[in-house]
């Protein structure tokens, strides 16, 4: 590729990273590898030791991320990995917001002591760093799901490994575009796959980053001993997903900031949470009724869970019983896809009111 000094844009290495070598005839695109077994003697051996298809795309997300990418299948899959490393009755220092799946799970692990969860305000960097003594694992999110908060990522680093603990970072709604943690300091980087990297509602996988040789080691065998792989469909997807991943964000983080801007003291909408990058909002109306009025009431952005695809769509989060009890009952998150931005206000502003 091109010798200049500079390296290249993120942007670009959206589309660049993880292609099989230019040369005469090579396909531009991995292919799609089904297979169980290879032949013997090789660096693969077996379908749940590696597949070239999972390899392209975790080599273009390691590029974007700056280390090395293990692939999952699904962001559940990714999180339990990471969690895999804590040693039994290890501490895991968690924010009280994250995602309800990483909760959930610190819970389950809580109660069969194999980790002990310190639940801590993520925007609060002393409390964060003051609960990292004696932490095996400072989990980030941020901005967290679906409160939209966020983490002082190089701080909270710093003050975890003076401390002795490793820092994670839920990555997920900030894209490597927008943020890369590696380059803050974290050992680790977790993706929802399943949301924008692959961003077109059609496949759940999930990815773990990181720049420690050990770690990726440690994260691959848990991989291969607990077998919660991709398939190769789904990585040929995802990694189709990500060369466009730049242009959906852009054009996604521009209507969501055009949202903002007229939501913002918008009659019946008490509160709009914005972490000022990405396209995912939060707006908080009177209560339960009127947010589930809302979501009803909405013809374009569809009424699903999940978020970053190239269709909006959105959620009253406390529906589920899992969400924390301290997101407003009038919660409704909105994740802003592709359609035109006054299509999007116009429908939003009619089931508003
Ligand atoms: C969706 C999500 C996950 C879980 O990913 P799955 O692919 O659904 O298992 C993890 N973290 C965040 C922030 C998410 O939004």
């Amino acid at each position: 590729m091109a010798d200049s000094a500079r390296p290249l844009h993120f942007t670009t290495r959206a589309v660049t990273s993880g292609r099989p070598p230019a040369v005469p005839d090579a396909p531009l695109n991995t292919p799609l590898v089904l297979t169980s077994t290879y032949g013997s003697f090789g660096e693969l051996e077996y379908g749940r030791y590696g597949n070239p298809t999972w390899t392209a795309f975790e080599d273009a997300l390691g590029d974007l991320e700056g280390g090395t990418c293990v692939s999952f299948g699904s962001g559940m899959a990714a999180i339990g990995a990471v969690l895999d490393l804590v040693p039994t009755g290890g501490v895991v220092v968690a924010p009280r917001h994250s995602y309800t799946g990483t909760v959930g799970r610190l819970k389950d692990l809580e109660a069969r002591g194999a980790v002990v969860p310190v639940w801590v305000d993520i925007t609060d960097t002393d409390e964060v760093v003051a609960a990292a003594a004696g932490a095996a694992l400072v989990w980030l999110e941020s901005p967290t799901n679906p409160a939209l908060e966020l983490a002082d990522i190089p701080a909270i680093v710093r003050g975890a490994h003076a401390a002795g603990a490793l820092v994670v970072v839920d990555n997920t709604f900030a894209t490597p575009l927008l943020q890369r943690p590696l380059e803050h300091g974290a050992d680790l980087v977790v993706h929802a796959v399943t949301k924008y990297l692959a961003g077109h509602s059609d496949l759940l996988m999930g990815a773990v980053v990181t720049g420690d040789p050990a770690l990726a080691a440690k994260v691959t065998g848990s991989r291969t001993l607990g077998g919660a792989i991709p398939s190769a469909f789904e990585a040929f997807l995802a990694l189709r997903g990500l060369r466009t991943l730049a242009v959906r964000l852009e054009r996604a983080q521009a209507t969501a900031q055009r949202l903002v801007q007229r939501l913002e003291g918008y009659p019946g909408v008490l509160e709009t949470r914005y972490p000022g990058f990405g396209a995912i909002i939060s707006i908080v109306v009177a209560d339960a009724e009127a947010a589930d009025a809302l979501v009803r009431a909405t013809r374009l952005w569809r009424a699903a869970t999940s978020l970053g695809g190239v269709e909006s769509t959105l959620e009253r989060r406390r529906r589920w019983a899992a969400e924390a009890p301290t997101i407003p009952e009038g919660l409704v998150r909105l994740s802003v896809g592709l359609e035109d931005a006054d299509d999007l206000w116009d429908d939003l502003a009619q089931a508003i009111a």
